[in-house]
């Protein structure tokens, strides 16, 4: 995935690495499957990637405040990004879910499930469910589909692509 939102240069490191000092953990978990992940000092920072989301999606992510933003530090390991352990599906279109093209061991600075939409209903209004953008125009960056945008029919100002992780299907591969 290329993108604006990767960052792995040491700004990144040290923020993880402040960021779970101040949950005085070296750990954290799968949102998807749960699994406990050990993170590392030095790239690459785990068996997995970390993301940035305005959501909170489980509880091992971790609130943190970004450029004046409250956002959520997750983490989705190798097997689920791989579709090995959790396989998701939309809830609405049946499309799958694919984070295999994730760079690992780093930090995307946007959401990862809402980085690329399959569908309209992704692209829907939190509030009164207009579309907010049409599917036919894409936004320039992936790190747009976490931002905030106005509703164009009833004016909410929302991250309205970022979605609970109750908009797909999950397919429990491998019990850990
Ligand atoms: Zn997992
Ligand atoms: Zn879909
Ligand atoms: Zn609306």
């Amino acid at each position: 995935m290329e993108d604006d939102g990767l960052h792995g240069n040491d700004d990144t490191r040290c923020f993880i690495l402040s960021t779970l000092a101040g949950q005085r953990s070296s750990r954290t978990a799968c949102v998807l499957c749960h699994q406990s992940l050990l993170v590392f000092d030095r790239y690459p920072l785990l068996d997995g990637t970390f993301f940035l989301t305005p959501i909170q999606h489980a509880k091992s992510a971790v609130p943190v405040r970004v450029e004046g933003r409250q956002q959520y530090l997750a983490a989705v390991c190798m097997g689920c990004l791989e579709g090995w352990s959790v396989s998701l599906r939309c809830a609405f279109c049946n499309a799958r879910w694919n984070g295999s093209a994730l760079i690992l061991g780093t930090m995307y600075s946007f959401d990862i499930f809402a980085a690329m939409p399959c569908c309209e209903n992704r692209l829907k209004c939190s509030r009164c469910e207009a579309i907010v953008i049409p599917p036919d125009q894409r936004l320039s960056f992936f790190s747009d589909y976490s931002r905030t945008h106005a509703c164009p029919s009833c004016g909410h100002v929302d991250h309205h692509f970022v979605k609970p992780l109750t908009s797909f299907v999950r397919d429990d591969r491998q019990a850990w």
